[in-house]
């Protein structure tokens, strides 16, 4: 006996979307297919029931897929974002040896004080915060847990959730799985900007709370403190709260300053900010998150996050506890060396005369690849960039709900200058410097 996996569309009966498989030979479907496991013995065919219809509309992350394409196509992968560094060696260093000598039990629900401790620290330091570690701080496993703990303990379903478009992939299948209904605010290169009418048009009495990404992946803008007042005066006029993704808070180049919404008037009892040691300590293997929140909000987020993880691995919450002390220097280092990459790889973007587009913070850069004269889409330039030119992007139109005529793509700038250099020389060479 062997099994087959397919996708079928829900709206055909069984027989037809099976004999339409098998006819096809096709094993991978359009997307929007619920998937089913075919098993096929002596002439029988047999289904198991569906997955969820909400998730099963997604297929696999755009990050995986170009990752994957990358590796096939020994492709210099500038799409999904990690450093190709090994992050900071006393890190590292501590996590080792609180492995060997610590326990690798199951660390408090929360997370370990120390790490609680340091979080809330960080918030006084960096932001001027008090925020109380025992009751005000949760460990996640990862920003993506954090998220996925603060829709599913906030949202009923029903509830209206604003969010800005591009948005991180994660946010939008988690909020609908949740049952939010979510109300986009579309904004659109090069500026990326949007005004009072906007939020206007999003927020209604039935708005339960608004994502904000900040700095936003993928357009590596940083919102500014105007644009963070008025939406603070629509989280107030609204009643709403606002889940602050902030994992590239200690990324923002040129003199930037992160500026939490918590930190606005009327925001403290209204927001709750997740940070990620991933970015901050260029360890995005790790997957060690943290949420800061008033008690009220933390407590409907630990009833999620106790369901979905319960913990996080000690000896990385130990050395993460560690890293979150680290002198100015470090955090001073970590933007002048992403920012001077950033520099590296939009000169050489911009020198074989592509356009690229001012990136405040984040490990991105987005570029418009109209100059090259490519007429299809941006998914089919990343695909033949990767394929041709062997350097891999992100299309943007995969952080758009709706099918959009993008001309962008986004590259990933946190790696070293050798690979970089390499990549631009690729590039050159595909397109013809000019
Ligand atoms: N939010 C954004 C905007 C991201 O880009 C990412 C991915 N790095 C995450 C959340 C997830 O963070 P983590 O890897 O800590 O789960
Ligand atoms: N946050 C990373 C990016 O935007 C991807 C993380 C992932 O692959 N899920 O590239």
């Amino acid at each position: 006996m062997f099994y087959r996996i397919f996708y079928a569309q829900p709206e055909l009966p069984w027989s037809e979307n099976a004999v339409a498989t098998l006819i096809a030979g096709a094993w991978t479907g359009p997307p929007g297919c619920a998937s089913f496991v075919l098993f096929d013995t002596i002439g029988a065919l047999r289904f198991v029931k569906s997955g969820n219809s909400i998730l099963s509309r997604y297929g696999t992350t755009v990050f995986e897929v170009m990752s994957q394409l990358a590796r096939a196509h020994d492709s210099i992968n500038l799409g999904q974002g990690f450093p190709d560094d090994r992050g900071p060696a006393d890190v590292l260093d501590v996590a080792a040896r609180a492995l060997l000598d610590d326990s690798n039990q199951y660390a408090p629900m929360m997370g370990m004080p120390a790490l609680r401790q340091a979080v809330a620290h960080h918030a006084a330091r960096f932001y001027g915060l008090t925020v109380d570690p025992a009751t005000e701080v949760m460990v996640t496993s990862g920003g993506t847990e954090a998220l996925a703990a603060c829709f599913f303990g906030l949202i009923e379903p029903g509830d209206e959730v604003v969010l800005f478009e591009p948005a991180y992939d994660s946010y939008l299948p988690i909020i609908l799985r949740a049952g939010g209904i979510p109300r986009r605010v579309t904004l659109s290169p090069p500026d990326w900007s949007f005004n009072e009418s906007d939020l206007a048009a999003a927020f209604s009495p039935r708005t339960k709370l608004l994502v904000l990404n900040n700095p936003l992946n993928p357009a590596a803008k940083v919102f500014s403190t105007e644009e963070l007042a008025l939406i603070a005066s629509f989280l107030r006029r609204f009643d709403a709260y606002a889940v602050c993704d902030e994992v590239y808070e200690h990324l923002v180049f040129d003199g930037r300053q992160h500026i939490p919404l918590m930190t606005l008037p009327g925001m403290r009892e209204r927001t709750l900010r997740i940070g990620s040691a991933g970015k901050t300590f260029s360890l995005t293997g790790w997957k060690v998150g943290y949420v800061t929140a008033a008690p009220a909000l933390m407590q409907p987020v630990a009833r999620a996050h106790q369901f979905l993880t319960f913990t996080t691995p000690p000896n990385l919450q130990t050395a993460v506890a560690y890293g979150l002390g680290k002198d100015d220097g470090y955090f001073r280092d970590l933007v002048s060396t992403l920012q001077a990459r950033r520099d590296r790889l939009a000169a050489g973007l911009a020198a074989i005369g592509w356009t690229v587009l001012p990136a405040q913070g984040s490990y991105f850069l987005v570029a418009d690849f109209t100059p090259t004269g490519f007429a299809g889409t941006d998914h089919a330039f990343c695909h033949d960039l990767t394929v041709a030119a062997g350097v891999t992007a992100i299309p943007l139109s995969a952080f758009y709900q709706d099918p959009v005529t993008s001309r962008c793509i986004r590259f990933c700038f946190c790696k070293s200058d050798g690979l970089v250099d390499r990549a631009i020389e690729r590039l050159g060479h595909h397109f013809g410097a000019r």
